[in-house]
């Protein structure tokens, strides 16, 4: 007799075990690891997973009391490996089982349970909907055919085209509505739509056939493959050929060092030998330019996971991944889970990226969970970047055995890194400058206009948090015993420290200088574009990009396409301009104020300075044309500001260790946020000192608890929101404290509670 350990798909924090069913004979043929069966629980139906099967029971169990499965609804979604990466997510992050099982499921609507009106539980199978076959391809008149100035969408497409054929649903995730400008395209003979069948029937018949099919196709990478690479990406790739399986190679190199170069060869390399692989990439990078460019390698070979292509095409792209038809899988965080097989290869590129960092529950840390597939499946993880996580630098230092980095310290194009620029903004304050632009920053900007070559600024405005700042000397004030920035508030007047909860009085005075400027921060970019606007020539295009003007499924891309339409100008944003957008033309970068995310209430506030910093430094110059950046700030001596002036991350490491190792943050310590919300305060602040009182109860030695205090963002839809932070010695195992205690905590009437291991955001 065979049974089944079936995970039920309930999202509850006590459900966090698996239980058994006994398999009917008429089902046993059906039932394997990963399929979704119906079970009944409790008296009533439930849908579940089965995460593991066995012959029998052990002597524990009268196999009497173990009922029967009902049904088995789909073939299987995942393997025993993936079962088990799921039982470690969950408890890894203290998370109901059913919620990191859902990681694994098809995009779309799983098999599910509803009560009619008439009380009766019906099961909704799950459907598939239809799937758009269109592809775009390059007519050979394309090649040289350049399209009218304003045809913004036009020359998008075609920048993409030359690269390689795309799908055309995959345009439509970063140009919005592109069939118009592609038929007009098409109209030109410029470009071809082609309705191409798929395989997917056919391969998805019989496993077994086409995993035949693939080993014997063999694939042969194409001839213009061959890149001469830099010295720096040959031993990035022989670090990764050399890599045992579950370990992990850092690429630490300079923005335009080649990193993606090295990822193709290495992707190559994977699946000349029958392997396949996978590269998460952040969902904003995810742009028709970085699939175009696979998919020119690899061809068919390639499936794209997006948020943002419709439920059919992500299902079906799914569905060839797990048919094994598509051996290069690119997507998102929420890609690590596609049912790649015979997985040797995991890239993330953009490591530091804190959109890594999964925001609902289960709130996994990409990179951990990366590496734990990888040794579950004999896979190599690659992390890359030019601005590395502190933890993942620090990994390569402290276990060598599973971490190693590879530096590349020079552009692959031989152009230098630009050069950086430090204006001291209390300075310009001083000589009576009132505008947020420099002189120097001012006539750069009129030079590059003159030039009729392309700009960058960065208002650097993360986070809501508002400090005050004295205009004459920079000065912040901390709390003494954080080192995070105090908050301020209005009502009731005064300065906070979200991370212990320490009140402090309101200064009407800088304690540094005695200058009576002290003002509360947070200028906004809309008020940086009239500034903008009124010392550069009219007509001068300038584009903003922010929360504001961005909104809706389409409005990044079309102010980047702006951008790029324009034959001259200003692009002028928050950080979402610096994420790995590639813009040959840009001569210039500015940042207004470098200081507001220095300040924020988060003890990676340098680290993420630096990283902005580095990256948006990292848009000038990248083709032919030398590049030059200009860092405003009123903190000029500011470690990170130095680090990112010269290049150099050593110069904020050396002084973030002795911060960091003092107070026990990451990587020197292990963090966990637990937050209580709920509409009455009163029973949020009770119910978080209930949980503080007994979780102290049940600390290890040498464990702290810091609060409970109000969380930064201490209102958020109606609910007050307080939490308690925990620090515990690097790698202890805190999910193993945290989680039998969290599952074994009484339920308190309206407020919930979420526990953040290894938190990123802590507001
Ligand atoms: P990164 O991802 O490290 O920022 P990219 O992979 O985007 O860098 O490469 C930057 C530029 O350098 C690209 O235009 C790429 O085509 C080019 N490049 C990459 N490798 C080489 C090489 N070995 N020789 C010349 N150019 C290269
Ligand atoms: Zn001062
Ligand atoms: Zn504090």
């Amino acid at each position: 007799m065979a049974f089944a350990q079936v995970a039920l798909d309930i999202p509850a924090r006590s459900l966090d075990e698996t239980f058994l069913y006994q398999v009917p004979q008429r089902l046993e043929n059906r039932t394997q690891v990963g399929c979704c069966v119906l079970v009944d629980f409790a008296r009533r139906p439930c849908v579940g997973y089965v995460m593991g099967l066995a012959a029998d029971l052990g002597d524990e169990v009268d196999p009497a009391c173990v009922k029967p499965l009902r049904d088995v609804l789909a073939e299987p979604y995942f393997d025993e490996a993936a079962a088990a990466l799921a039982v470690w997510t969950a408890r890894e992050y203290v998370a109901p089982l059913s919620e990191a099982v859902r990681l694994f499921t098809p995009p779309g609507p799983s098999p599910r349970l509803i009560k009619d009106p008439a009380g009766v539980w019906c099961l909704e199978r799950a459907g598939t909907g239809p799937v758009d076959e269109r592809w775009a391809v390059l007519a050979p008149d394309g090649r040289d055919y350049t399209p009218p100035a304003r045809a913004a969408k036009q020359r998008a497409i075609l920048a993409a085209l030359r690269i390689g054929e795309v799908r055309v649903a995959e345009l439509g995730i970063h140009i919005a509505n592109p069939l118009p400008s592609l038929q007009a395209l098409e109209r030109r003979g410029v470009v071809r739509i082609e309705l191409r069948r798929r395989l997917r029937g056919e391969a998805a018949r019989s496993g077994q056939c086409a995993q035949e099919a693939i080993q014997q196709s063999g694939y042969v990478a194409p001839a213009d493959d061959i890149q001469a690479l830099t010295e720096g990406q040959r031993d990035a790739l022989s670090a990764i050929r050399e890599a045992p399986p579950g370990t992990a190679v850092l690429i630490d190199g300079v923005t335009g060092s080649g990193k993606t170069e090295v990822y193709l060869q290495a992707i190559r390399r994977v699946l000349s030998e029958g392997g396949s692989a996978l590269v998460l990439v952040p969902e904003i990078s995810l742009t028709p330019q970085t699939v175009a460019r696979f998919r020119s390698r690899f061809g068919s070979l390639v499936a794209i996971l997006h948020s943002r292509l419709g439920l059919g095409e992500r299902f079906d792209e799914w569905d060839r991944v797990r048919a094994g038809e598509a051996r290069v899988v690119i997507g998102a965080r929420s890609a690590l889970f596609a049912p790649v097989q015979r997985l040797r290869l995991i890239i993330i590129d953009e490591e530091h990226e804190s959109s890594y960092k999964q925001g609902s529950s289960p709130r996994y840390v990409t990179r951990d969970v990366a590496l734990r597939r990888a040794e579950l499946v004999g896979a190599v993880l690659v992390c890359g970047s030019a601005t590395p996580s502190y933890e993942a630098l620090w990994l390569c230092g402290s276990d060598p055995q599973r971490w190693r980095r590879v530096k590349l310290t020079e552009r692959a194009t031989g152009q230098p890194l630009p050069a950086v620029q430090v204006i001291d903004l209390a300075a310009e304050f001083h000589i009576g400058n009132k505008t947020m632009f420099s002189a120097a920053l001012k006539g750069a900007l009129l030079e590059v206009v003159q030039r009729r070559e392309k700009a960058v600024v960065l208002l650097n405005k993360r986070g809501f948090a508002s400090f005050l700042l004295c205009r004459d000397c920079g000065f912040v004030p901390m709390c003494d015993q954080c080192a995070t920035s105090l908050t301020y508030h209005a009502r009731p007047l005064g300065l906070l420290c979200h991370q212990c909860g320490k009140k402090y009085p309101l200064l009407t005075q800088c304690p540094a200088c005695k200058s009576p400027y002290l003002k509360e921060l947070g200028p906004g970019t809309q008020f940086a574009e009239e500034q903008l606007a009124e010392l550069l020539p009219p007509e001068t295009p300038i584009v903003r990009m922010d929360a504001d003007t961005t909104r809706g499924r389409s409005g990044h891309e079309s102010c980047l396409e702006r951008f790029i339409a324009a034959d001259h100008g200003v692009l002028l944003g928050t950080q979402m301009i610096a994420k790995g957008l590639d813009f040959p033309e840009v001569t210039l970068v500015g940042v207004l104020v470098a200081d507001l995310s220095l300040k924020l209430p988060d003890f990676r506030a340098a680290e993420r300075t630096f990283q902005l910093l580095e990256q948006v430094a990292g848009r000038a110059g990248r083709a032919s044309k030398d590049g030059r950046v200009i860092i405003q700030t009123y903190w000029p001596e500011h470690p990170a500001i130095r680090a990112a002036a010269a290049h150099d991350r050593a110069v904020l490491i050396k002084e973030e260790r002795i911060v960091r190792a003092e107070l026990g943050y990451p990587p020197y310590g292990r963090l966990a946020d637990v937050v209580v919300w709920g509409k009455e305060l009163g029973d949020v602040v009770a119910h978080i000192n209930a949980v503080a009182l007994a979780l102290r109860e049940v600390l290890p030695v040498g464990w702290q608890l810091l609060g409970p205090s109000p969380c930064a963002l201490a209102k958020r839809q109606g609910d007050h929101r307080w939490h308690i932070l925990l620090k515990a010695p690097p790698r202890a195992d805190v999910p193993g404290v945290l989680g039998p205690f969290v599952r074994a905590l009484k339920r308190a009437k309206g407020v919930k509670l979420a526990v953040d291991i290894d938190p990123y955001d802590m507001m």
